[in-house]
């Protein structure tokens, strides 16, 4: 952008022509993309990827995180932190979210009849979570899987979280009464005070890949003990995301780290590849 701000400026005279070009075509390309978006889910475009979490002492599996991914027919696939915001915009994200976790509760039940007891951890977007239906439709697919509702993680932040935390609190008690259990995703890089830990009905935090990153200085380390030691008091579980390396696990698991998700371990995979994943993983 900034490249082609110093073109415009060289162009004297055809500045204004030269922006007004430049935006005709983001602004098609925008609502071109929008349109493609509003078609994703009927033409089958959007499927669940599930990331592998496992257990920090023996690294056995023990969960996975579903991610969302839009295979566009032209431009490939799209990464959930372009169309989520988007579709959070052009009011999709409740379709969305809603298919997603009806997909990724569904595929986690049929893991679990076929023997394997995973969490399911689904990230919610400030409008899902907002959205009023979200308790119902929450008991209505619990009521048409049967997955024990225990293993069911629904991921918030902590932006969200405290947008409206009268609300927050309504909702968080009515799906902990349904048995779900919640987690605060990205936990400690949004800008909230710590004290709704307290308020709110809360079992996980997930510490952010920022933290894991750096791990490996001083600051670092001091840092995610003091978030690790800060879950223990507070008796919640704590899942590191982000993990790459050997080191990024001894040192968690020195700390006592539950749980972890990261490359290291497995990327977002499509169902089938997760099952495989799985079944060489027991
Ligand atoms: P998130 O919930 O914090 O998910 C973790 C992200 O970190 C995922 O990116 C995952 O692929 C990535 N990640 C995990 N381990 C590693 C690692 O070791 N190295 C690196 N470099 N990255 C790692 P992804 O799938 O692109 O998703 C990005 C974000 O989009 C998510 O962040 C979440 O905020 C949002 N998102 C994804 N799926 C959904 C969804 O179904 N609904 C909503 N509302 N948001 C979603
Ligand atoms: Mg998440
Ligand atoms: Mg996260
Ligand atoms: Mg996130």
């Amino acid at each position: 952008a900034n490249v082609a701000r110093a073109n415009a400026k060289n162009l004297g005279g055809n500045q204004y022509l030269f922006y007004q070009n430049h935006m005709n075509e983001s602004v098609k390309e925008a609502i071109q993309l929008e349109n493609d978006l509003r078609n994703a889910l009927k033409n089958r475009e959007i499927e669940v990827y599930y990331q592998p979490q496992v257990d920090a002492q023996t690294l056995k599996p023990c969960g996975s995180e579903a991610l969302v991914r839009w295979h566009h027919p032209k431009m490939g696939l799209i990464s959930p932190a372009v169309f989520v915001p988007l579709a959070e915009t052009i009011g999709l994200i409740n379709e969305i979210g809603d298919y997603v976790m009806r997909q990724a509760i569904m595929q986690t039940c049929e893991w679990y009849q076929q023997g394997y007891s995973l969490r399911i951890g689904i990230n919610l977007s400030s409008r899902q979570f907002t959205h009023n239906d979200l308790m119902r439709t929450m008991q209505s697919i619990l009521s048409e899987t049967k997955l024990p509702s225990h293993l069911i993680d629904l991921e918030i932040t902590e932006s969200l979280a405290m947008n409206d935390a009268n609300h927050t609190k309504h909702q968080l008690n009515g799906l902990k009464a349904m048995g779900v259990s919640i987690s605060i995703d990205d936990f400690g890089t949004g800008y909230s005070s710590l004290a709704y830990l307290q308020s709110f009905p809360i079992d996980t935090i997930k510490i952010d890949r920022s933290f894991v990153m750096n791990l490996d200085s001083n600051a670092g380390r001091a840092i995610a003990k003091a978030i690790i030691a800060m879950g223990h008091a507070l008796d919640l579980e704590v899942i590191a995301e982000g993990i790459e390396n050997d080191e990024q696990v001894t040192q968690l698991r020195s700390k006592g780290c539950h749980v972890f998700q990261g490359f290291k371990f497995g990327k977002p995979m499509p169902a089938d590849d997760f099952f495989k994943w799985l079944q060489s993983h027991q």
